[in-house]
């Protein structure tokens, strides 16, 4: 462990975000990974673990070099992109990525998430892009991914999935399930005619309310 105080909470969290995931359907098998900051460093899934198997001992540790300390597990084939957006944001402390269906559908058509609904700037813009598609753990998704986001918290990949970055575990995993809703819902809408959209200084507005929403 790498000494950081709050090391041990952000394992056992990542396990339970991961079986969360799995047990509300937004993954199944080995799929999605998460990540969260941890000091200088990164904590990130292992690859290939199904979700029930997985214990705090196994997040892998990954240092600014990319290196992990001796006897790690083998870190996600997504560790790349987990990284790159960490570095990237420093308003984000925790990434999650998942297959979830609606997303991985709209994901697969190339159909970004329009304004279409106030629940959509959970994402934190008034649409959710689709990142260009790369080949799985590859430094081009890593890239797709970073630039798609754009200071958004959601983007959808391309042919894949969806991917969250936020502030903390439990925000990301909250949006990840938000935006599946909100892709199941304009996927809902595609069947009857395509969405109403709402106008862009609406969703500015919604933006904006956003911010100070709920109990601070
Ligand atoms: P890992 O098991 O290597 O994290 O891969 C799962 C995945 O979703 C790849 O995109
Ligand atoms: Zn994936």
């Amino acid at each position: 462990m790498s000494g950081i105080p709050q090391e041990a909470a952000l394992r056992a969290r990542m396990v339970e975000v991961m079986q969360a995931m799995d047990a509300r359907g937004l993954n199944r098998g080995t799929s999605g990974n998460v990540s969260a900051r941890c000091g200088p460093d990164m904590l990130v899934t292992p690859s290939g673990v199904p979700a029930g198997r997985l214990t705090a001992e196994h997040m892998v540790l990954i240092r600014p070099d990319g290196s992990s300390p001796e006897g790690a597990l083998k870190p996600s084939s997504e560790w790349r992109m987990h990284q790159g957006i960490l570095d990237r944001r420093p308003d984000v402390g925790a990434v999650v990525h998942c297959h979830s269906r609606h997303a991985t559908i709209l994901a697969c058509a190339g159909r970004p998430i329009p304004a279409m609904h106030y629940m959509v700037a959970v994402s934190g813009g008034s649409s959710v892009p689709v990142a260009p598609y790369a080949t799985f753990g590859s430094v081009e998704l890593a890239q797709a991914v970073v630039e798609a986001l754009d200071g958004r918290y959601a983007t959808l990949m391309a042919n894949h999935g969806q991917i969250v970055a936020a502030p903390n575990l439990d925000f990301a995993l909250a949006i990840a399930e938000e935006v599946e809703e909100q892709a199941a819902v304009y996927w809902g809408t595609l069947a009857i005619g395509g969405p109403s959209l709402l106008a862009e200084d609406e969703m500015d507005r919604i933006l904006l309310r956003f911010k100070s929403y709920g109990q601070r």
